[in-house]
């Protein structure tokens, strides 16, 4: 199976199944922008929810926050976003189309046979010229200069800005983390490979502040930390690495930085950056507010701009590691079973409810069992078709266990539960369905 044919099976999967579809398709759509249906806003809400979980609920020294889209300009002056996030674009003045100049070996020319930008005789590529990605917009009704503002490019700036706030009415103390999860826009020169870039996306950031000379040490637990989120995600070990910014790469404010890749069927590609920012920030936003941004250290009667160590994962990305990750298909009794192997806690749908027959009393018993349940995890009911095709199609959703009322539950108050990845079936009493299934589904 060729590897451009699992994305196009996994995108149409997507869209069939009600998990990602095309931006505005009615009219056409909206190049890379792309709207979750019911399983995917169920699937990458479960990502959020784990992250969180993880950098903030578990955790006592990292506290949440919730900062706006739109900040002041000046904020965007001061991270070095106005001057310098830029990527180096090409046009092709005999095709128009676009690409960035430092991702050209990874690009392909839109004439046939298939090459790569510049390969074809008849292409005519210009020098790359620095194209600002930031999205412009006005605040109130006059479209002026004076009135110009920013989507935001990353969430980091937000929590920058709100770090004293945070620290004062909170317990925290340095060092001490601020996590947030949100829209971050960018204009893509080339966006591309369905929901891994895009123009608008989500990210789940953490800032952890602490005292300058403790920052590699930190830098050091935070990447440890964020590799074995991402493997307890259950995504397997062998398509996650390291990939370290040698002194050409790093950004303009990092002292180090590695990402963590998985391995895409269209490659290797970043998923999330752990960031050693070092005082950048801080100090930028000291100099260009004229606000003290220092911590004072009482124990130790001193003050310093803390280093801040960034961990930034983007929710797109990850929630599309989960699905290509999951996906796989099977050959059983001389059928293809398609089957997304999610792991539980971020399966969409956590059990399937399915009267074995219309008859005798079961879908009356499925129904109360399905409400029952629903109250507590997602649950989902089917009665429709032949239990073999219902099985099928809560394999597609990536549903870890289907129950069945059966003419025994009528008996004995035992269901049958099936078990999406090994197809084996256990009996469970009803009632303790619930705990059962929670507590195989949770966490
Ligand atoms: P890339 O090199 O892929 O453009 P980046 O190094 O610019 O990514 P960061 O600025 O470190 O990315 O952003 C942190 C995370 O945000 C990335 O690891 C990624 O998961 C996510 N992210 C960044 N840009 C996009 C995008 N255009 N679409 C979806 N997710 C994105």
């Amino acid at each position: 199976m060729a590897d451009t044919t699992v994305m196009d099976k996994i995108v149409s999967l997507c869209k069939r199944r009600g998990f990602i579809f095309q931006s505005s398709e009615i009219y056409g759509g909206l190049g890379s922008v792309w709207d979750y249906g019911p399983l995917g806003v169920e699937l990458k809400k479960n990502v959020k929810d784990r992250w969180w979980r993880a950098m903030v609920h578990a955790r006592d020294d990292i506290e949440g926050l919730d900062a706006a889209i739109l900040m002041h300009p000046r904020v965007w002056e001061a991270s070095g976003h106005v001057a310098g996030f830029t990527d180096p674009l090409v046009d092709c003045k005999t095709c128009k189309a676009r690409f960035r100049a430092d991702k050209i070996q990874d690009a392909q020319c839109p004439q046939k046979p298939s090459k790569r930008p510049g390969e074809h005789t008849t292409c005519e590529l210009t020098e790359p010229r620095m194209f600002n990605l930031m999205f412009k917009t006005f605040m109130g009704p006059v479209e002026e200069s004076a009135a110009v503002v920013y989507l935001r490019p990353e969430t980091a700036q937000g929590i920058y800005v709100n770090y004293l706030n945070v620290l004062q009415g909170s317990r925290q103390k340095v060092p001490f983390g601020i996590a947030q999860i949100g829209k971050a826009f960018r204009n893509e020169i080339t966006p591309g490979n369905f929901i891994f870039r895009t123009r608008e996306f989500e990210q789940m950031e953490m800032q952890f502040f602490v005292k300058p000379g403790t920052d590699t040490e930190w830098f050091e637990h935070w990447r440890e930390w964020r590799m074995a989120w991402h493997h307890a995600l259950g995504l397997n070990p062998a398509k996650l690495r390291w990939h370290q910014h040698g002194p050409g790469e790093l950004a303009h404010y990092a002292k180090a930085a590695y990402d963590i890749e998985y391995e895409f069927p269209f490659g290797w590609n970043e998923i999330e950056g752990i960031h050693n920012r070092t005082d950048f920030d801080l100090q930028r936003h000291q100099t260009f507010s004229g606000k003290k941004l220092d911590y004072f250290d009482q124990p130790n009667n001193e003050r310093f701009v803390p280093f801040v160590v960034e961990t930034s994962a983007g929710a797109d990305r990850v929630t599309l590691t989960t699905l290509v990750d999951a996906y796989r298909e099977e050959q059983v009794e001389g059928e293809t079973r398609v089957v997304l192997g999610f792991h539980p806690a971020v399966a969409p749908i956590k059990v399937g409810v399915f009267p074995l027959v219309k008859k005798d009393g079961m879908p009356e018993y499925a129904t109360r069992l399905y409400h029952e349940l629903k109250q507590h995890v997602n649950s989902f009911y089917d009665d429709s078709g032949a239990v073999g095709r219902r099985y099928r199609r809560m394999d597609e959703a990536g549903t870890p266990f289907c129950v069945t009322v059966d003419g025994q539950t009528l008996q004995d108050g035992t269901v049958t539960v099936r078990h999406r990845d090994t197809m084996t079936q256990d009996r469970v009493s009803a009632d303790q369905l619930k705990g059962w299934v929670k507590e195989r589904t949770e966490g």
